[in-house]
This record gives C-alpha cells, structure tokens and sequence, in this order.
C-alpha cells in the first residue's frame, strides 16, 4: 500500500495525515501445507504475482510461532532460496507491495505482525479502505499507536481492538464482523496467520479477486488463480464477494461472513493489472482484453496496413483489433522485457526516457506503413506521445492510436495506483480531437464506456475510474441499510 498526498506532493514522509491517500494494489498468497514447509510454497506463490507489486515482498510463517521476513525488492531477491530455506512451518501468508512514487520504507511492507497477550497475529492486505484516514485518527484519539501510515496496520489494530482476546481465539464470524461493520465500502481481500490457521476474506462489494486451491501439496489462497500453476491442483474455488474461508492442517471451510450485495468488481483488474492467464471475477483476463480489442475495432474503425500492440498488457487488445478489423498484426514495438515499470517513476522526463528504453521500433515494420497502434489505457499520455514520435520517426506513413479502455479520468479510491486527477491527460484536455494534437498522432479514438459495459456487465463492476465521479454517498447509505449496517468508529 501506499499514499500519495491529495495536492501530489507524493511520498512517505509528510507529516500531514490529513492529506493523505491510502492505495494498495498488491498480491496476497497463503495456506497450510500438508507435509512440507510453506515458505517455499508461498515464494513461488507470490513469484507468480510479482506483476501485482515489485516494491516489496514478504512471508510469514510458522506452526507454533510466526517469523517474519520482509523487505523492499522483488519476491526472488526478498525471498532467496537461502531465507526460504530458514523459514520453517506449514502455515503461513505472503505479500507483494506495488510500486509507489516517491520515497518508500520497509516499514510499509507486509505481512504486518505483532504481538498481543503473548501471541502473534499476522495480516496481508490487498485492497484500499475508505474511511482509513478518519478511522485512524479516530483510533490514536483512544490511544492507539501505529508505526506505518498503512490502512493495514488499521485494519489488524481495529480487530485486536474490537475482539480483545488472544488471537488463537479469534474466530472467522468474530473478524468477519469487525470487517464488515467497520469497513463495509472499502475493499479488502485480506489474510490473517495465526499459528496452525489460515483465516481469508473478500470484502462484501468484491473490489478484489482472491481464489482457493485445493492441492495435493495443501489448500492456498491467493489474489490471481495463476498462481496455482505450479500446485498439483485437485480444485480451484473463486471465493465470491462477502465470503471468506478458514484453512487448517484439517482442511478448509469456505463461509459467507456478510449479505449478499450488489458488487463493485474492479474492472482495471481486467483493463490492466491481472496477469493474461488469470481467471477473475468469472472471466478469463487475456480473452476478455481480446474482447476490448475487438469492441475497440467495432467502434472505431480505421483504414491501416498493420496493427501493432504497446507491450505487454496492449498485446491481446491489438490481437482483438486485428482478429476483428482484418488488419494483420505485427510487433512493430520490441519491448526490453528487463527494464522496469515506467509508470511509476517520479519525473516525466525520466518517465519518458524509461518508455524509449522499454520499447524501440521496428523500421523494418514500420516503414511507409499506415499503423494502427494499441496499448490498454492512456493514463498521463506520456507513453502514447512518445510512441507515435518513434513510430513516425520510423518511417510510419500514419499513426492512429486506440485505447482499449475508456477514458481515464478519476483516481481510485480502491487501490488501482493511478495519479492525480489534474495528471489525466484526458482531464487536462476534454475533447479527444485536443488529446489527439497532445499526441500529434493522425487519429485517436477510446473504446467508449458503454462498449465496456456491454462485454463486462451494466452492473456489479465498478467503473469509477472511467465515470466523473467515485463516490456516491445514496449508494453507500443503501448499502448500509441493506446490510443494517452503521459504518462503525469513524465518527470522532
Ligand atoms: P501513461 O504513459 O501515463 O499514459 O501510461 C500509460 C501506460 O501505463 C499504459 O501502457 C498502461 O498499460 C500503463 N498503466 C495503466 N495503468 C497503470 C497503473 N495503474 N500502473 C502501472 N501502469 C499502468
């Protein structure tokens, strides 16, 4: 998780709680392994959710007791073979941090574990919850003490509050309840380890996947069923918004903690972050960007010899847009799989240095072609702007650019890292022909926002990125009131 102040003076240091902005778009993985140690387990786990976050990575195992080990990096240098190998238990949970802007510090790593009444408790959290910035004050009012600005460590620290009793006492229906009642509108795919037990839940408006496995090896839970892969699988259950499961050395009981409610699935989970081969939210990823691809063709046709994708996540919505218009397909962009993520990167300048390193075009593609270019979304258009210049540099006779998304002009106050509103290219400009000479490429068309609806669903998701505005306080009063339910602890 991470925060980023509302006027985008972005980091970890502000002393100015007020301003801040709790985001989180991680992975979580966990379980109880039947005859082997976890660790190695939940390494591979969160390897195979590396895509979810690259600031951080973390484990937390044990049958008696719980180690920790957590620290910035990747899940492989985190997690050598080396610490793996030391870490012994057959219970544990796992945790991958995205990338933040600005400074970041181990801290804010995860699992968070502590300490209370002579046992130990830890959390990893995937998710945003909305009321965090109030709801924390309103708790150090009463005296609590937190070391991270994390919604997390609120999370834990509101549960220890509410049941007051050793953690090998929790049960799922108490921590369920705590959940429920006082962060009903946030999303939460969250796991607790006590030792010997695993305790999983999906918030009830299910911003968040999270899934289960049934394994020869022992039953997991984890952010993307991807991660499965390397399990020996007997079966795969999509844990369903408002459900959530307990998992022991004896099994596993999947348990419904809260009404059903309309949802709110995240769509940019398809749009962007899930991996390709991930199923969530009871579609495949890679087949519903195929689908963008082809809605985008549909709506926005356009007279050109190729069709080229922006690698890696453009890569299925061209595919789509070729299969749809007729266009061949042709890697006209070679991506350096070995450079980092450029959207994360503090200035713009470096921003757009990183995007020349990231992708190089193919004159030999290129060259005297009318090219119709794809990425998934435009969220500043620095990545766009500069791949029309390179392509044209190259020789291309024409660009038009297609967005396999809408337009992006809302943050997200559920954990999808997106900048400021005022960063949005399609805020700072609001006709696309405007956004288009920003580009300075020959056409620019969106999929529209119905077209999404249409191959997602009108309800059930939530689309507030793509939609003016994100909260709608009668929607969250009529949840409330659904559920009987009074937002608890926020009131100071
Ligand atoms: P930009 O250059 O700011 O327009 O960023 C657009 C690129 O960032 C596209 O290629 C997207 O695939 C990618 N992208 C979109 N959303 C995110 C996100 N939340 N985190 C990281 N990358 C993203």
């Amino acid at each position: 998780m991470k925060f980023s102040c509302k006027k985008h003076c972005s980091g970890y240091a502000s002393s100015r709680i007020d301003d801040l902005k709790f985001s989180e778009e991680c992975g979580i993985f966990g379980g109880v392994s039947f005859n082997h140690n976890i660790a190695p387990f939940i390494q591979q786990g969160l390897f195979m959710l590396q895509h979810r976050g690259q600031e951080s990575a973390g484990l937390c195992c044990g049958d008696k007791d719980l180690s920790i080990y957590k620290n910035k990096g990747l899940v492989m240098e985190v997690l050598s073979d080396k610490v793996i190998h030391n870490m012994k238990g057959k219970t544990g949970i796992g945790h991958v941090r995205y990338s933040t802007q600005g400074g970041s510090d181990v801290l804010h790593a995860q699992p968070h574990v502590i300490n209370y009444l002579g046992e130990k408790v830890a959390v990893a959290h995937n998710g945003n919850v909305d009321a965090a910035v109030k709801m924390k004050k309103h708790l150090e009012k009463q005296g609590e003490v937190f070391l991270t600005t994390s919604d997390t460590e609120m999370i834990l620290k509101k549960v220890v509050r509410e049941l007051c009793k050793a953690p090998s006492l929790w049960t799922f229906e108490e921590i369920g309840e705590v959940l429920t009642k006082s962060f009903l509108g946030g999303a939460w795919s969250i796991l607790f380890c006590v030792p010997g037990k695993v305790f999983a839940y999906r918030d009830p408006l299910g911003y968040r996947p999270l899934a289960l496995c049934e394994a020869e090896e022992g039953i997991f839970v984890s952010s993307e069923d991807t991660s499965f892969q390397l399990l020996t699988r007997k079966k795969v259950i999509h844990i369903q918004p408002g459900e959530g499961v307990i998992i022991t050395a004896d099994g596993y009981e999947i348990k419904r903690f809260a009404p059903e409610m309309p949802s709110k699935m995240c769509v940019f989970e398809h749009i962007y972050f899930a991996r390709p081969d991930s199923n969530i939210f009871g579609r495949n990823v890679y087949m519903a960007r195929v689908e963008l691809g082809k809605k985008c063709a549909i709506e926005n046709p356009v007279d050109a010899d190729i069709v080229v994708p922006v690698m890696d996540s453009g890569f299925a919505p061209a595919l789509g847009f070729s299969q749809q218009s007729g266009i061949p397909f042709q890697m006209g962009l070679m991506r350096n799989r070995w450079v980092g993520r450029t959207f994360i990167l503090p200035e713009q300048q470096m921003r757009r240095n990183s995007v020349i390193r990231k992708l190089t075009p193919m004159r030999e593609v290129l060259e005297g072609k009318r090219v119709v270019v794809i990425d998934d979304s435009i969220v500043r258009g620095t990545t766009s702007r500069e791949l029309v210049r390179m392509i044209k540099n190259s020789g291309a006779r024409e660009v038009h650019f297609r967005s396999a998304s809408p337009k992006l002009i809302n943050t997200c106050q559920w954990g999808v890292d997106i900048p400021s509103k005022k960063e949005l290219i399609a805020n700072i400009y609001k006709d696309t022909a405007e956004i288009n000479n920003f580009l300075e490429a020959d056409s620019l068309a969106y999929l529209s926002l119905e077209g999404l609806k249409e191959i997602f669903g009108w309800n059930n998701w939530c689309y507030s990125c793509l939609t003016p505005s994100n909260v709608n306080s009668s929607e969250v009063m009529e949840r409330n009131e659904y559920c009987g339910l009074i937002p608890a602890a926020c009131a100071d």
